[in-house]
C-alpha cells in the first residue's frame, strides 16, 4: 500500500493516471461481472485504488459508488476534476446499457497500467486493459526478436500486420509458408462483441477496410475499433437464409475504400486487442508511409537495429531516422516522450498531423515533424541528386 503513498506517485498527474487506469479495469470487470466469478471483487479492488488515490473524504467510496462515476465523464472524479488533459475527462466509460463505450476501447486503452488488481483477474483480464502499452510491445517483439536475426524480426513483425485476422487454415497455410513464430497466445477467437449472428444461427465478422482486424459490431453498425479508421457501415440481413448480410457504407468519409465482404466466424481467428491496437494499428501507418516514401523514390528500412527506431530513410544521398508516433491522446504521447527521448526525429502520420502544434508548443526542443512534411523534404532530397 505504501508505494502509493511516496515518491513520483504522489505526483497529481501520476494519481489522476491511476484513477483513469483503475477506472478502466473496474469498467471492463464490471461488464463482465455475470461471467467472471472474481470479476466484483476486481471491481473492489479497483475502489480501494481509486480512494488511495483521492485521499479521505474525496471521490467514491464503494463499488457501486464507483460504477455510477464510470457512467459518467471521467473528468467529474475529484483526481481528474482539476487536470490538464481535457481529452480524457471528457470521457465515459460505460454507456447506458453497461457496456464499454468506443472512447473505453480506443482512448482510455491508452491510459492502461498495472495499479495492483487481483493476481487472479490476469487470467481473464485481457492485457489493454491492465498493461500499459510498451509492456505488450515489448512481450510481442520479445517472442519475435528470440526467432533470431533482424530480417526474420521485421518479416514476423510485418506478418502480424499484414494478417492480423483470417481463418485458422489460412493463417495456419501462411505461418508454415513464411516460417515466422507468431507470439504467445497470438491468435485467438474473435470476440463477442465483435461478431454479428444471423436469424438462422450463422456467425458474421468484417475486417476493417483499413487494419483487417474484426471491426466492432453495436447492433445493426459496424466500424472499427479505432476512431482514425473512420469508415462506418449499416448491416442488412439478406432475404435468403444462410446467405451474407451486406455493409452499406453510412459515413461521409474517402470513397475509395473497398466495402468489407463478410467472413464466416466457423475456425475464424485474430490477434488479441492489445496487440491489435499497440503493435498491428500504428504499423498499418509505418507500412504505409514507407510505401509512399518507395514510391518517391527512396529507399526504406524497417525497424532497424531491432527496433531502435521505426524507419531508416535513404533519399538522395541523404539518412534520416524516423519514429512514427500514433497516439489518440497527446496528453499520453507527451508524457511518453518526457518519460523516454526518441532516438530519432518524431512523425505525426496523416490522421495525427493536429497534434503538430501541441508537441511544439510543449517540448520546443523535440524534433518533430509530419507525414506531409517529411514526404516533400524527402522529394526535395530526391531531386537534389
Ligand atoms: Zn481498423
Amino acid at each position: 500500500m505504501t508505494q502509493w503513498l511516496s515518491g513520483a506517485w504522489d505526483d497529481p498527474v501520476e494519481r489522476a493516471h491511476r484513477v483513469i487506469a483503475a477506472a478502466l479495469r473496474a469498467a471492463y470487470a464490471w461488464t463482465v461481472r455475470e461471467q467472471r466469478r472474481d470479476a466484483m471483487r476486481e471491481v473492489a479492488r479497483m475502489t480501494g485504488v481509486v480512494m488511495e488515490a483521492h485521499g479521505p473524504g474525496r471521490g467514491p467510496t464503494t463499488p457501486l459508488d464507483l460504477v455510477a462515476c464510470l457512467r459518467q465523464r471521467l473528468g467529474l472524479l475529484p483526481a481528474l476534476a482539476d487536470g490538464e488533459d481535457e481529452t480524457i475527462a471528457q470521457v465515459v466509460l460505460l454507456d447506458r446499457d453497461d457496456r464499454l463505450t468506443a472512447d473505453a476501447y480506443d482512448l482510455a486503452s491508452e491510459y492502461a497500467l498495472a495499479v495492483g488488481g487481483l493476481p487472479e483477474s490476469e487470467q481473464w483480464m485481457p492485457a489493454w486493459t491492465r498493461m500499459r502499452a510498451d509492456q505488450i510491445r515489448g512481450e510481442t517483439f520479445n517472442t519475435l526478436i528470440q526467432s533470431n536475426g533482424q530480417e526474420n524480426y521485421v518479416e514476423s513483425r510485418r506478418f502480424l500486420i499484414e494478417h492480423p485476422a483470417g481463418s485458422l487454415a489460412e493463417l495456419r497455410d501462411l505461418i508454415s509458408e513464411t516460417g515466422i513464430r507468431p507470439p504467445h497466445r497470438g491468435y485467438a477467437d474473435i470476440p463477442a462483441d465483435h461478431l454479428h449472428h444471423s436469424a438462422g444461427g450463422a456467425r458474421w465478422w468484417w475486417p476493417c477496410p483499413v487494419c483487417h482486424w474484426p471491426m466492432g459490431v453495436a447492433g445493426t453498425t459496424v466500424r472499427c475499433r479505432y476512431r482514425p479508421h473512420a469508415a462506418v457501415y449499416q448491416l442488412t440481413e439478406s432475404s435468403k437464409p444462410a446467405s451474407r448480410p451486406v455493409l452499406r457504407r453510412v459515413d461521409e468519409g474517402r470513397p475509395h475504400l473497398a466495402r468489407p465482404v463478410a467472413r464466416t466466424a466457423a475456425d475464424a481467428r485474430c490477434l488479441s486487442f492489445g496487440i491489435w491496437r499497440f503493435v498491428v494499428v500504428p504499423g498499418v501507418s509505418e507500412l504505409r508511409i514507407k510505401k509512399s516514401l518507395e514510391e518517391l523514390g527512396a529507399a526504406v528500412e524497417l525497424w532497424p537495429r531491432r527496433d531502435r527506431y521505426d524507419l531508416h530513410v535513404y533519399a538522395g544521398g541523404r539518412e534520416f531516422r524516423i519514429d512514427v508516433k500514433e497516439y489518440r491522446s497527446p496528453h499520453r504521447l507527451i508524457a511518453d516522450l518526457r518519460a523516454k527521448q526518441p532516438t530519432a526525429r518524431v512523425l505525426l502520420p496523416k490522421t495525427h498531423e493536429h497534434q503538430l502544434g501541441t508537441l511544439e508548443a510543449v517540448l520546443p526542443s523535440l524534433q518533430v515533424t509530419t507525414e506531409t512534411k517529411f514526404c516533400t523534404e524527402v522529394r526535395r532530397a530526391l531531386r537534389t541528386i
